[in-house]
């Protein structure tokens, strides 16, 4: 079944899809459902990376407390605001601000930089902090941020034990901490990896029913790509798993990840990650956009403190300044023949596109 209705195994099945002419029956499909509910506009938001200082250990993260080859660095309030400034003049409806779970961000800090920007700016402001306390969310959203990222990267609890391990006396769950987003009416945002070790096509399958049953604002997904400054990137972390069960971290299972999402999550904000560009700097973006993505992230950190912010290594576009970026986004768009959006693109919850 090619539409909302797709059971988990009937998702399992299509991430195990080989055949050409299926797939492309899974393009067509996810295509289709993109333009009826989210229309032809692509939405442009400004990421600015604000720190890469970060208090976790996840064994796949480059930006993880354990590294000490990372410099590290926190942006200034002013700093940030110039990004904003200039994410607003490339006609940007939103900035993301992104960091490690870096407890240096004090909480009135950054509620005090989100009510500059709300005051000032035309914008819309998603942040993704990490598992921040309930009282620090609550902050922000106070102080006018309207969305929040947090993925919740495998819906395997024992695989996301081993991903990322604890802090000490905080049993922190991912589900809890989203559901009180969106208590606080958050436009809310998760995702997941594909082609973590250890991943199943069982568990990948149940991920994307949970983006259906959370009725995600937002859904992120990208492959997995390995760093060697991590655990996990250099093979210390073995799980155990047969090989035909384990998902592979490839472009093509990306696509069928972000096309099935679109089918379950008809209205949600979804875009073609930079993970994925990574993977193909050629058609990756377009690629995304064609089966099921609607947004694109065009990063607006400044150069010195981008290449700094290494999740994983051999990123997209990352000596581009961000005029470059959106230049190169905008001939992106407008050749695959999609329009690029103005305003917040907040995620629609009218049953088809709204096409204003
Ligand atoms: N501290 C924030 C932001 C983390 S970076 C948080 O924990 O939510 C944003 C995303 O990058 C993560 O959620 C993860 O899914 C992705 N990421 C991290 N390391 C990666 C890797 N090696 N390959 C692919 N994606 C990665």
């Amino acid at each position: 079944m090619l539409n909302k209705n797709v059971t988990i195994k009937e998702l399992e099945t299509w991430l195990r899809e080989t055949d050409k002419q299926k797939l492309e029956q899974l393009w067509l499909a996810a295509d289709a459902v993109r333009k009826e509910y989210v229309g032809d506009t692509v939405h442009l938001r400004g990421l600015i990376e604000i720190s890469n200082y970060c208090v976790r250990q996840c064994t796949y993260c480059g930006l993880a407390a354990d590294n000490k080859k990372t410099t590290r660095y926190r942006m200034n309030a002013d700093e940030i605001f110039a990004c904003a400034e200039e994410a607003a003049r490339y006609g940007y409806g939103t900035v993301v601000m992104q960091a490690g779970e870096d407890y240096g961000i004090k909480t009135d800090w950054l509620a005090d930089i989100v009510k500059r920007i709300k005051t000032e700016l035309p914008l819309a402001v998603t942040l993704s902090m990490g598992e921040r306390p309930f009282e620090d969310l609550q902050r922000w959203r106070d102080a006018g941020a309207d969305r929040y990222l947090l993925r919740f990267e495998t819906s395997d609890t024992e695989l996301y034990k081993m991903i990322h391990p604890p802090l000490p006396k905080q049993a922190i769950d991912r589900f809890e901490i989203l559901r009180q987003l969106k208590l606080l009416g958050y436009e809310t945002g998760s995702g997941v990896m594909i082609g973590i070790p250890g991943q199943t096509y069982a568990t990948l399958a149940k991920d994307i029913d949970f983006f259906r049953q959370f009725d995600m604002d937002m859904v992120g997904v990208g492959p997995y790509i390995a760093n060697p400054l991590t655990p996990l990137g250099r093979g210390e972390i073995k799980p155990d798993i047969s090989p035909e069960k384990q998902v592979p971290n490839t472009e093509l299972m990306t696509y069928k990840v972000v096309a099935l999402t679109r089918l379950v999550c008809p209205q949600a904000n979804i875009p073609s990650t930079t993970a994925l560009a990574t993977m193909n700097k050629e058609s990756g973006r377009e690629l995304g956009l064609a089966r099921g993505a609607n947004v694109v992230m065009p990063n607006v950190t400044p150069v010195q403190y981008r290449t700094l912010y290494e999740i994983y290594p051999g990123k997209a576009c990352l000596n581009e300044t961000a005029k470059q970026c959106q230049e190169c986004l905008a001939a992106r768009i407008a050749s695959i023949g999609r329009t690029i959006g103005t305003g917040y693109g907040s995620r629609n919850h009218g049953p088809r596109a709204n096409l204003d």
